[in-house]
């Protein structure tokens, strides 16, 4: 299967590092190199800089019309090669060729759904409290050249979220995406510039993440950051654009809850999560993680959870499996560290709990029960395929539980019952929760975290007033 090489993007070409520098593309599945990603120094960044100063003037000034087509057209064309696109997401991240095709065409529907809204990025005239002849306007532009910084566990996905929101918004962009897997989003960027996109409109950089990041952040020409990845460095990311008072969204981890009810259909549950849990091998941020299940059902749920585990077809995602590896080597040592922590702290392992095989990032799908609460991986993200099963008696101790953490980022919850709905809708600190159902994002609605999770929404109307200001003018009519 061909892989090839990834240049950087800047003003509409394709070419390699000015110092002609370069990082290998490793496939987690075997481990070897599968191919190079060039590598961007100061004077590749002075480029995309000013050409995203250059392409900023020419979008903005265009009609939402005529932006909109563009981005529809780079949605069919996302559709129509996700067949060949699925294949470089599994060669350089992991995941199964389905979850890989699949992503590429969650892409398009995203695409779509922001050029349609880029038509309603409405202002508002505000009545003058007096009776002169005064009218009022708000009005909405955009903020300007955005730098993004996305990671690798859905580099497709991650990308698109903001491109998609920024250049409805009348937005340029500079995406700094993650060196480990840069061929897919690099697609995504193709297929813009197969549609039409101006020069300058996004411009795509690898290299090194700190360096960059610390670069653009700083720079004048940068009106916003977007950020998604671990807590630890938004929080970096955040700090340092406080300084140059840029506007922000953070999309960051979370350390999802699940609370089953002692009423709940335990078959929906397990199907519900089961297939969550393990899904791109559990590197997702919305993933389950923290199940909190009623003690009258917790031993029939752990028991169906396993079987769910144990039935998994683990292997590399070229070939037919249902999880594939990890995306690389550092998740594996957290894999054993989070499994040894939790074995130490009295943690009964149902399945897994190690490597499988000795090339490749494979760790096999993990049930843990009676984990408790000071065991690592109920405190940290786990971001593996890693369930860990804690009992409860009363439905405020799982919400109090649930809470008992920084993070706010997803949560489900599992109830026949509209008053144990209503009281977890309205009681669990996330910024996404789903109850009897698996996770369901879509364009249309808000994607985004509370608390240590981050701010700013990546779905919805309010993803595009993230890339927003907000002007007030008043004329008088002399
Ligand atoms: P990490 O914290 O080193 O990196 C996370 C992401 O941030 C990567 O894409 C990396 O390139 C980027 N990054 C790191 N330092 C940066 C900097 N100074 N400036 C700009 N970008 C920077 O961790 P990792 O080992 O790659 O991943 C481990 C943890 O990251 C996971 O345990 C998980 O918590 C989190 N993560 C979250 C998401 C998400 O969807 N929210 C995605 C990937 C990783």
């Amino acid at each position: 299967m061909t892989y090839s090489n990834t240049q950087l993007f800047i003003h509409g070409h394709w070419q390699d590092a000015d110092d002609r520098r370069s990082l290998a593309v490793l496939n987690p599945a075997t481990g070897a190199e599968i191919g190079r990603v060039a590598h961007a120094g100061k004077a590749d960044l002075d480029k995309a800089l000013a050409s995203a100063e250059k392409g900023f003037k020419v979008w903005r000034d265009m009609t939402p019309a005529a932006r909109s087509t563009i981005m529809r057209k780079a949605a069919n064309l996302m559709r129509e090669r996700a067949e060949a696109i699925a294949p470089l997401v599994t060669q350089e991240q992991g995941k199964p060729l389905g979850e890989a095709k699949a992503e590429a065409l969650a892409a398009a529907e995203i695409i779509e759904w922001f050029a349609e809204e880029g038509f309603r990025v409405y202002g508002r005239i505000v009545p003058h409290r007096t009776n002169l002849a005064i009218r009022q306007m708000v009005l909405k532009d955009p903020v300007g050249p955005v730098a993004a910084f996305t990671p690798w566990n859905f580099p497709i996905n991650q990308v698109v979220r903001k491109v998609a929101a920024a250049l409805a918004a009348g937005c340029s962009m500079i995406v700094k995406a993650p060196e480990e897997t840069p061929a897919s989003p690099a697609a995504l960027i193709k297929a813009f510039q197969d549609a039409g996109l101006p020069e300058g409109v996004l411009n795509l950089v690898y290299g090194d993440p700190a360096e960059i990041s610390k670069y653009l952040i700083a720079h004048p020409i940068i009106r916003k950051i977007t950020f998604t990845g671990s807590t630890p460095v938004g929080k970096l990311l955040a700090g340092m654009a406080g300084q140059y008072m840029k506007r922000v969204s953070m999309e960051l981890g979370g350390h999802a809850p699940v609370i089953v009810c002692e009423d709940a259909d335990i078959a929906l549950a397990v199907k519900s999560t089961g297939t969550a849990k393990f899904r791109n091998a559990g590197q997702v941020c919305i993933a389950p993680t923290r199940f909190l299940v009623h003690n009258s059902v917790k031993d029939q749920f752990a028991e169906a959870l396993t079987k769910v585990a144990r039935g998994l077809k683990v292997g590399d995602g070229m070939s037919g499996s249902q999880m594939g590896p990890l995306a690389n080597p550092r998740r594996l040592t957290a894999m054993a560290d989070f499994q040894n922590d939790a074995v130490k702290h009295g943690a009964k392992v149902l399945t897994g709990g190690a490597r499988l095989g000795e090339t490749g990032n494979f760790w096999a799908p993990t049930v843990l029960t009676d984990v408790p609460t000071d065991a690592r991986v109920f405190n940290e993200e786990p971001f593996g395929p890693v369930a860990a099963i804690r009992g409860f008696d009363k439905l405020e101790d799982a919400i109090a539980e649930s809470n008992r953490l920084p993070y706010g980022l997803a949560g489900y919850a599992f109830t026949k019952s509209l008053a144990n709905a209503d009281q977890l809708a309205r009681r669990v600190e996330v910024g996404m929760l789903w109850v009897n159902m698996p996770a369901w994002p879509t364009a249309e609605m808000p994607f985004g975290g509370v608390k240590d999770s981050g701010y700013g929404s990546e779905g919805g109307p309010e993803a595009l007033d993230a890339y927003l200001n907000t002007r007030a003018v008043a004329v008088m009519n002399v």
